[in-house]
């Protein structure tokens, strides 16, 4: 059977700041992102009743704020935002989730693990980073230069780039069902680009939100961080993929980067094909030992500038350890405090 291919059936995409109706009572709301990578993010606005449904906020920005205020003005019909869900805790997504609450004293709508996750990193930020981070930095393998970088950012740039999140939070689950505009919209969970990250999803409208967890062109940044240094993300990706390849095959996807698309089980199916190649890369590579920084040149193919090199070591980390949970590979400490994986040596018994 030929594969269903991804497609991109509204032909159209609106500009920073500007709104395109997918269907009745959907918007599809552009925002700008100020940093190098990712050139913007969408938002949805979805109908009910009484107010709108806003999903994700947008970076924490002047600029945004004023988009906002616009879009507020032009396209709700003279009625009021009455929920924030956000999808995960990046500040693209979160970044203005405070800023939205208070304007329009509404709850803030997010999983445990990603309110939690974000808040603690509002909270813990510092002007000294802490050496416990420097050491995580020195393990993977940064060179001094990159060390001092480090060092000299400071710890809190989260904070920064998030507008002061509120207080408390409106719990939402895997399997929740919430009524939007008269249809029900389903939370299901992925994981591995972030803790807990929600998607929407409604059979109804045969449409899933997707946020990062579901990404068209590109895979969604899977990483390991200070936060947790021993962190498996990818197993927890690859497993989230059989639970999204349930929807139907003709779902329209509302991702929060690039289009809006159709052809998911082709988009899920290339994802798994390009982490077990990327996995069999590594295995290869780590007949002698490597460090998370040797492996760079193995994982991606492309020049790599420095902004470039922090992600796509956290992610070749994540592939690292992927491994060395399913046994083919071993972390070691070397003396100079570094981690180096190489091949788990097999060791034959003795045939007496
Ligand atoms: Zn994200």
């Amino acid at each position: 059977m030929k594969k269903q291919q991804i497609e991109y059936p509204l032909g159209s995409r609106p500009n920073d700041g500007e709104v395109l109706e997918i269907a009745e009572g959907i918007l599809w709301v552009r925002m700008p992102i100020p940093f190098k990578g990712l050139d913007f993010i969408n938002l949805y606005l979805l109908e009910d009743e009484a107010g709108w449904t806003m999903v994700d906020s947008g970076f924490n920005s002047e600029k945004i704020k004023e988009l906002w205020t616009e879009v507020f003005e032009k396209h709700l019909k003279g009625k009021p935002v009455t929920r924030l869900i956000c999808t995960h805790f990046h500040p693209d997504h979160m970044g203005l989730a405070g800023w939205v609450t208070e304007k329009w004293n509404i709850p803030l709508t997010m999983t445990f693990g990603e309110w939690t996750f974000g808040r603690m990193l509002c909270l813990e930020a510092a002007d000294e980073v802490p050496e416990e981070v420097m050491s995580f930095y020195h393990r993977i393998g940064f060179t001094p230069k990159m060390l001092e970088k480090v060092r000299k950012r400071g710890f809190g740039s989260f904070s920064k780039a998030v507008y002061p999140m509120p207080v408390g939070f409106d719990r939402i689950e895997d399997g929740d069902v919430l009524s939007i505009g008269g249809s029900d919209w389903e939370v299901i969970v992925g994981r591995g680009h972030c803790p807990e990250h929600a998607c929407l999803y409604s059979a109804e409208r045969n449409m899933l939100i997707s946020g990062d967890q579901i990404l068209p062109r590109i895979t969604p940044h899977i990483g390991v961080y200070p936060a947790e240094p021993l962190a498996n993300p990818l197993k927890k990706f690859l497993d989230s993929i059989p639970v999204l390849a349930k929807l139907p095959a003709d779902i329209l996807v509302l991702p929060a980067h690039n289009d809006v698309f159709t052809g998911i089980h082709n988009q899920l199916d290339y994802y798994k094909e390009h982490h077990e190649e990327r996995l069999s890369r590594l295995k290869f590579a780590c007949g002698s030992p490597k460090t998370a920084m040797d492996l760079l040149p193995v994982l991606f193919d492309r020049e790599l500038n420095e902004n470039d090199v922090s992600l796509c070591i956290s992610e070749g980390l994540a592939h690292c350890h992927y491994l060395v949970e399913t046994g083919e590979l071993e972390r070691q400490l070397g003396d100079d405090g570094v981690w180096r994986f190489q091949h788990v040596k097999v060791i034959e018994s003795a045939v007496a």
